[in-house]
């Protein structure tokens, strides 16, 4: 059975066609926001980086992972993140920890002697930290993650256990 084509565009009318309404109000919109920034001092943007915005306590920005007192990180390697991550970009090597027993008295008897997070795979969703039952991997509030090179996007152990302050 052929197919029926039914034209359900609608013609423009006279007005559309010389499209003056159109620039008067792309104008009339310009003139708002001219009058707002110049004269009300209204800014949608901010003098970045003199200027930061503040961002919810729920922002899930660039790993680290959580130290002790004695700076021992508190990942025991159980590779329940690695195993968790959607985006398979957490890589664990586990190695024995040298003592058993820290001067904490918690028992940690594995540590990570690689633990690499590729920030370019990454889509920041928070099931690493989810699933940590050491607290010990954490999404920090820090956004500035401009890089130059792909070998840059590599969170090692050294970047991962930076002193973190608060939310970072
Ligand atoms: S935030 Fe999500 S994607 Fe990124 S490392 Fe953690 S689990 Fe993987
Ligand atoms: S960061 Fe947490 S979940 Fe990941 S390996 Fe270490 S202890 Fe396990």
């Amino acid at each position: 059975m052929a197919t029926k084509t039914v034209n359900v565009s609608k013609p423009y009318t006279w007005s559309e066609k010389i499209y003056l309404l159109a620039i008067v109000q792309g104008l009339l919109i310009t003139l708002k926001h001219f009058i707002n920034g110049f004269f009300l001092r209204k800014h949608n943007t901010i003098m970045y980086p003199e200027v930061r915005r503040e961002y919810s306590d729920r922002f899930r920005g660039a790993h680290f992972i959580s130290i002790d007192r004695n700076k021992t990180e508190n990942c025991t390697a159980c590779y329940l993140c690695q195993t968790v991550c959607p985006a398979e970009c957490i890589t664990i090597v586990a190695g024995e920890r040298e003592s058993a027993h820290n001067p904490d008295g918690v028992k940690k008897e594995k540590q990570p002697v690689k633990f690499d997070i590729d920030a370019l795979r990454c889509c920041f969703c928070g099931f690493c930290e989810e699933a940590c039952p050491k607290d010990a991997i954490k999404l920090s509030g820090k956004y500035e993650m401009a890089i130059t090179s792909r070998e840059e996007a590599k969170y090692d152990l050294v970047y991962l256990k930076r002193e973190v302050k608060g939310r970072g």
